[in-house]
């Protein structure tokens, strides 16, 4: 599983992030703010080109309506001659159809006013100061028309009216030629103003102002609401006549508020809106995501940790069999790593020789069986082949949506549980056993006991009738009687001996240790040996060292031992497929070793058998008290045998005798010079 983020790296990544953020802010401002200056930008040249062109064309109507005008004034003398009456009629027409004419003159030559018409629109103009103060410009407007040939302009001028008031205007001079020569000039008077209103005012907009002005910007005259916007466009465009040059001027003026111009910046702007909500959204579904997932980091580490400690093995698999999560301690469990756990659907800690049956089990299970909820016990096998008991709890894995994904185990090694069990269970026998022991014990001493009477009694008969038949005069038989009655005594008094050594072992008396020839002992036994060998068809072979010292031993148990080991020998061979039944007792000096080397040395005594062997199940029981393989025997022989061995510093061992059979040897210290003078 992934690691958790340290807190430096956590912090970090946390600062990068907010610089990001705060860049991708900063930068989506910016593209806004120019989106939306560049729309403004836009409209504002889309208002100043239709501007311009409303200038460029008032300027060509304005034009081309001067001209109309000065074919109209040159019709009133289209007529030869030109009757004064007629002329007064046709320019008082000429003036009602165009109100920015003020005033019609014709004059001669000299400049002379033959005739004249002033408009009926408003009061004649010249009234107040008198035409004369005008002649200047009209003198001018003609020299020029007259340079010209053609008509021609003068600079206007500004003529007071009453209260204040006065009125811009210019004059022009058309001159009247016939056949080529000058016969006298047209004047014709207009008023700036009204020709913005009549020849240009109409084709404008509702929040346009017109206005002539001089080059240096003062303004002569002007049409319009003289409305205040906030915001002024303007367009200028020169009025070039003959004689005259003036700059008519057009402003449009924004009275609407201009966060909004039009609809392009509107858009744009709703959509910074709109793209700014959207970030705020986004860091606000950032946050809580980054709190989700830190919330999330620290779920995970907090259950990767808990999966980590525990000592228990965990183990997922899907509907398939396929093993989709192992924790660390089900790997350390099997000894096999993560990676070779996962996949397949046969485990590898499997015992080979039950993968069968687990395959079933895994059938059953996938088949939707319930396992029970104590769990069950069940065997694996490490990586090593090594096999160990484990107890398997498994419940159904339910996803999120209630939905059953697979199977979840949870495993626990309860090899020391077992070990725990066994060790009690083979303390209880053991102490079964002692118990037993303790009762046999009681039964040997109480045996002892009972039986020193009779042996004694036996033993006192016998002697008495040896002594009888020595009294009288014997024959052949009555000595045989006489040997038999000697070894009646003498039995008598070995089973007395055995009782006793029997009782004193019983009672943990101290033994007589006392130097022993190993010849003695073994011609101790022979008649009872050969007894039962005799009868079981056993050959013996006695096979002893020469110059064997003494063993210092307890006479008594020693014989036992010896008769115990024979006798088991013999009844191993008691078996109808062994042919050649041979006993083999040897006794030997043995190699004397470290631990033993304050002692004079040792004897090995050693009973070998071509019995079938011990299996290595009895081997394992052999020296434990009560086990017995044959229906009549009590199972102490051997336990009893040890014990006395190990009484006296020896050790009790078997081995295989090959090549058929068993060999059991146990050691007996060699007796000193004084001590095999004198009993211990
Ligand atoms: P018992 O003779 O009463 O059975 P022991 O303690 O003398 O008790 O022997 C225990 C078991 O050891 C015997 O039952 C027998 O199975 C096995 N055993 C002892 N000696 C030999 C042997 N020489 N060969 C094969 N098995 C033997």
């Amino acid at each position: 599983m992934r690691r958790a983020l340290l807190p430096g790296r956590r912090s970090t990544f946390g600062t990068r992030r907010w610089f990001l953020w705060a860049l991708l802010v900063v930068l989506i401002a910016a593209v806004l703010t120019m989106l939306v200056w560049l729309a403004g930008r836009y409209e504002e040249s889309q208002v100043q080109d239709r501007l311009d062109r409303d200038a460029t064309d008032a300027v060509s109507d304005l034009r081309s309506a001067l001209v109309r005008n000065v074919e109209s004034l040159q019709a009133l003398h289209s007529r030869n001659p030109v009757h004064r009456d007629r002329w007064a009629l046709d320019a008082a027409g000429l003036l009602h159809e165009h109100r920015e004419l003020l005033r019609i003159e014709w004059r001669d030559t000299a400049l002379v006013t033959l005739a004249q018409f002033d408009t009926g629109f408003r009061a004649p103009v010249f009234d107040r100061l008198g035409r004369n103060n005008a002649q200047p410009d009209v003198l001018l407007a003609c020299t020029n028309a007259r340079r010209a040939s053609g008509p021609a302009y003068a600079p206007s001028y500004f003529v007071p009216q009453n209260e204040g008031l006065g009125l811009e205007v210019m004059e022009l001079c058309v001159p009247l030629t016939t056949g080529g020569a000058l016969t006298g000039y047209l004047v014709a008077t207009y008023s700036l103003n009204d020709v913005l209103t009549e020849l240009i005012g109409k084709q404008l907009g509702r929040g346009q102002d017109v206005s002539f002005t001089e080059a240096d910007g003062t303004r002569l005259a002007f049409h319009g609401v003289s409305r205040r916007g906030n915001r002024a466009f303007t367009a200028s465009q020169l009025l070039d006549l003959p004689g005259l040059t003036m700059v008519l001027r057009l402003d449009s003026w924004r009275v609407t508020p201009d966060l909004f111009p039009n609809v392009l910046t509107a858009m744009v702007v709703a959509m910074t809106i709109a793209l700014a909500s959207v970030l705020v959204l986004l860091a606000r579904d950032m946050r809580k995501r980054q709190r989700a997932e830190q919330r999330l980091a620290e779920a995970l580490a907090f259950r990767k940790a808990m999966e980590d400690s525990l000592v228990t093995g965990l183990r997922a698999r899907d509907l398939h069999g396929h093993t989709t999560y192992v924790n660390p301690a089900f790997c350390q469990m099997v000894g096999f790593s993560a990676r070779e756990l996962l996949g397949p659907a046969a485990a590898p800690y499997w015992p080979t020789e039950l993968a069968g049956e687990y395959q079933q089990r895994q059938a059953i299970r996938l088949r939707g069986n319930s396992p029970p909820r104590e769990g069950f016990e069940s065997v694996f096998m490490r990586k090593d082949g090594s096999r160990f008991p484990v107890l398997i709890i498994e419940a159904p894995l339910i996803d999120a949506y209630g939905v059953q994904t697979g199977w979840m185990s949870a495993f626990l090694d309860i090899s020391e549980q077992r070990r725990v069990e066994e060790m009690s269970r083979a303390s209880q026998e053991r102490l079964q056993a002692t118990a037993r022991l303790a009762t046999v014990g009681e039964m040997a001493s109480l045996l002892s006991h009972e039986l020193n009477q009779p042996l004694a009694a036996i033993s006192s008969y016998a002697t008495g009738s040896i002594n009888m038949l020595q009294d009288r005069k014997q024959s052949e038989s009555d000595l045989h009687l006489e040997e038999a009655m000697r070894q009646i005594a003498e039995q008598a008094q070995r089973a007395g001996k055995v009782i006793k050594s029997v009782h004193d072992f019983v009672r943990r008396r101290e033994h007589a240790r006392e130097a022993v020839d190993p010849q003695a002992v073994l011609d101790a036994i022979m008649p009872l040996v050969s007894l039962q060998a005799r009868k079981l068809g056993v050959r013996i072979d006695l096979r002893l060292e020469d110059h064997l010292p003494q063993a210092l031993c307890d006479r008594t148990m020693v014989e036992q031992v010896l008769l115990n080991l024979t006798r088991n020998a013999m009844q191993a061979m008691d078996q109808p497929t062994i042919v050649d039944r041979a006993l083999v007792v040897q006794v030997k000096r043995a190699a004397s070793n470290e631990r033993t080397s304050h002692i004079h040395g040792w004897l090995e005594f050693s009973v070998a058998d071509a019995g079938l062997g011990i299996t290595p199940e009895v081997a394992n029981q052999l020296f434990t008290p009560f086990f017995t393989t044959k229906s009549e025997g009590m199972g102490l022989g051997l336990s009893l045998c040890r014990t006395v061995i190990e009484q006296h510093g020896g050790f009790l061992e078997f081995g295989p005798n090959l090549p058929q059979g068993t060999v059991f040897r146990f050691t007996l210290p060699v007796a000193s010079a004084s001590q095999a003078a004198k009993r211990i």
